[in-house]
């Protein structure tokens, strides 16, 4: 009877343990990206510069403040091939216990000139969907050891071609503003998200990437269950993470350049094509998850 009178305590205990354990895993719910990303993509078209870029950045820090984070609108301008453009980054801060400090990023322009209505679902509808259901389970789960700026970026896509007036505009201006207030060392890891929506998730990711979050990333992906779905691509890839490491910050992009009607092609991407019934939610809960499983492992 004393046995099992320990026996009962001892399972009691790893119940506790077990339960207690799983509690700290955070719970990413690819519907809720979803539906983040669906009320954005309604905003069209959202390229910078356009009432639809402000509609969409003002809706997006609605969001943020919903979720319960301070929020910040960084209203800028910039010389562009078009001219004096304006644009608005939008920043959610969850502060931490320490001053290390997690960059969560994703642009939400569109690519300009498309069509009156393009949505563009996947870039930057995807990875912004995604990006406001990360915020909203981190900040369920605040504070954690380091602190978060989740950052929606405008003028991520060129009017022509890239270039230092042209494309990367909200990108530069985050990494240029913390690099001036001397923050760049608390920054632990910039994470950019882009084009992560489509059903057939093959997330390449760019060789100008810092080699440690690589490592941190695929290991999540390993822990997650999905590491076939992420692999390292075969070049470098200029996107919202280049900014931030030319500022002295480790930055990974994660991205699925492949976004067409076969393997291989990418005949839906900057066209007309790429709507919100060529996403996935499973990808979208994909990547949430393994980014959630990434930052609580970088605690
Ligand atoms: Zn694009």
């Amino acid at each position: 009877m004393r046995f099992s009178a320990v026996w009962n305590i001892l399972l009691r205990c790893s119940a506790i343990l077990f339960f207690s354990g799983c509690e700290k895993t955070l719970q990413f719910d690819g519907e809720k990206a979803f539906s983040e990303t669906e009320a954005l993509v309604k905003i069209v078209p959202r390229n910078a510069g356009s009432g639809g870029a402000r509609r969409a950045a003002v809706h997006l820090e609605s969001r943020l403040k919903a979720f319960g984070l301070k929020t910040a609108m960084d209203t800028f301008s910039e010389e562009t091939p078009s001219g004096k453009m304006f644009f608005n980054n939008v920043l959610g801060h969850l502060p931490g216990k320490t001053n290390r400090l997690i960059v969560l990023a994703s642009h939400f322009d569109t690519k300009s000139g498309i069509a009156p209505d393009f949505q563009g679902a996947n870039d930057s509808g995807s990875s912004s969907g995604v990006l406001m259901e990360l915020a909203r389970v981190l900040a369920e789960h605040a504070p954690f050891k380091t602190g978060f700026l989740v950052a929606f970026l405008d003028g991520e896509e060129c009017r022509t071609e890239y270039g230092p007036h042209d494309g990367l505009h909200g990108s530069r201006r985050l990494a240029q503003r913390i690099f001036d207030a001397d923050d760049a060392k608390r920054v632990e890891a910039v994470i950019v998200l882009d084009m992560v929506g489509d059903n057939d998730l093959k997330i390449s990711v760019p060789r100008n990437s810092h080699r440690g979050l690589v490592k941190e990333l695929f290991a999540a992906a390993h822990e997650t269950g999905v590491r076939s779905q992420f692999s390292l691509g075969t070049g470098s890839v200029l996107d919202d993470h280049v900014p931030f490491q030319i500022a002295g910050m480790p930055a990974v992009d994660i991205i699925d350049f492949e976004y067409g009607s076969a393997p291989g092609l990418n005949d839906y991407w900057h066209t007309p094509e790429d709507t919100l019934d060529k996403l996935s939610v499973q990808s979208l809960q994909t990547v949430g998850a393994v980014i959630l499983r990434m930052v609580e492992n970088l605690q």
